[in-house]
């Protein structure tokens, strides 16, 4: 397949348009970026890895009956995707405490949630992603109540089936981001599923093995990206 026009450029990806109105490609580049764009890096092969985990990931949660926008890898950092209406909201679900609820609930990092809790971020960079609840949703027409219902329901399954392949990897899934758009009115799951998105710790040790290394300069960022993508192959 072949692409044409760049369509959009974001932070760590590149989205192209094909010959078929109903196709992207995204390219997944090595750039990395913290605290809405702050900083800036590069992690080295950070595109290979992230194309890789996510065809990965995207195929598992498929082959399990959740519903995404990916169709095949194409090369080591571009995959053929649903072309999507993206929902503009990002949905967080967390199973222990870390990053900005540390912050906001004043609770140690690490600490298990009795329950899965799942946030809704309104997509806004000049806002700064701010959290908001159901009611600001409905309030600001963001989106419907069926649609924000279908969201949970999806992102907690999404969780359910993540949690379990990552144990079997020795990782766990601390928390993670999910983006959905829709298709010919159907809601599907969009976005990537790597460590620029998920936080990762290993089993034994909780040694962090997602961009937290690259957010808190930890080192070992390429490493940890490395490991991640040999343990979700394996
Ligand atoms: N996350 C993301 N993109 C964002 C914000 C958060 O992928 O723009 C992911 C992040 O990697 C983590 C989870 O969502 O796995 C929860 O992030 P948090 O709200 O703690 O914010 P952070 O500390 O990452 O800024």
């Amino acid at each position: 397949m072949t692409s044409t026009e760049l369509l959009y450029e974001g932070k760590a990806k590149k989205v192209f348009a094909t010959s078929d109105p109903d196709v992207v490609i995204v390219e997944f580049k090595d750039d990395a970026t913290a605290f809405n764009g702050e900083k800036k890096g590069q992690i080295a092969q950070k595109g290979v890895a992230n194309a890789a985990i996510t065809t990965r990931l995207m195929n598992f949660l498929a082959s399990h009956g959740i519903p995404t926008h990916f169709h095949k890898q194409l090369d080591e950092r571009r995959l053929a995707v649903a072309r999507l209406q993206m929902v503009p909201l990002e949905v967080v679900v967390r199973n222990r405490v870390a990053g900005s609820l540390e912050k906001r609930m004043g609770v140690a990092e690490g600490t298990v949630l009795e329950a899965p809790v799942v946030e809704l971020y309104f997509k806004n960079d000049a806002l700064g992603d701010p959290l908001l609840n159901e009611d600001h949703i409905r309030a600001m027409g963001i989106a419907s109540e069926e649609l924000v219902a279908q969201l949970k329901k999806q992102a907690l399954e999404v969780n359910r089936l993540l949690q379990g392949f990552f144990d079997d990897r020795q990782l766990i899934l601390v928390d993670f981001k999910l983006e959905f758009g829709m298709q010919g009115g159907q809601l599907l799951l969009g976005d990537e599923i790597s460590p620029d998105t998920c936080r990762l710790w290993d089993k034994k040790t909780l040694r962090k093995m997602d961009k937290d290394r690259f957010r808190r300069d930890l080192g070992g960022v390429e490493d940890a990206y490395r490991e991640v993508l040999e343990r979700v192959l394996s």
